[in-house]
C-alpha cells in the first residue's frame, strides 16, 4: 500500500481563472540507494496528474490536498506532486518527505549529514529544474 503525505492550504478567494491541463515531469535516481526513482511533478490539476499513473490512481485527492508525496515502497519509487505556483517551503517540505522515505528504506537516518546533504541536494535539483519551466 502506498503511504501518502498531503499538505493542506487554505483555498483562494475569489474566482480562479481555468487553465489547460499542464503537467511537468522529471525523473531523479538515487544510484545509492538502490536506483530508487522520483518523480517530481509539477501540476495546475492534482486529481488528473494522481489518475494518470497506476500507482496514484487510487488515491483519492480531497478539496484541502495542495500538494503531496506518495511512496510506492515495492517499486522504489516515489511521486512527489507540486503545484505549479507552489512556494519553495512545499518544495521543502515534500522533499523531506521524499527522503525520509527513500533513506528509511535504506534505514538511514534524516537526522544526520546523509539526510542533511540528500536534502539540500533534491531542493537545489527541483529548483533548478522549476526555474526552466
Ligand atoms: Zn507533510
Amino acid at each position: 500500500m502506498a503511504k501518502v503525505y498531503k499538505v493542506s492550504k487554505e483555498p483562494k478567494i475569489g474566482k480562479q481563472k481555468q487553465y489547460k491541463f499542464a503537467q511537468r515531469v522529471k525523473a531523479f535516481h538515487f544510484p545509492v540507494f538502490s536506483n530508487w526513482k522520483l518523480l517530481v511533478i509539477f501540476t495546475n490539476n492534482m486529481a488528473k496528474t494522481l489518475r494518470k499513473y497506476p500507482q496514484t490512481r487510487c488515491i483519492e485527492k480531497e478539496s484541502g490536498d495542495y500538494a503531496l508525496t506518495v511512496n510506492v515502497p515495492k517499486e522504489d519509487l516515489t511521486f512527489v506532486v507540486l503545484p505549479h505556483d507552489c512556494c519553495l517551503r512545499t518544495v521543502a517540505h515534500e522533499a523531506f518527505h521524499a527522503m525520509e522515505h527513500i533513506l528509511g528504506a535504506h534505514d538511514i537516518s534524516l537526522s544526520g549529514e546523509i539526510g542533511a546533504y540528500h536534502m539540500g541536494y533534491l531542493v537545489r535539483e527541483i529548483s533548478k529544474w522549476r526555474s526552466t519551466l
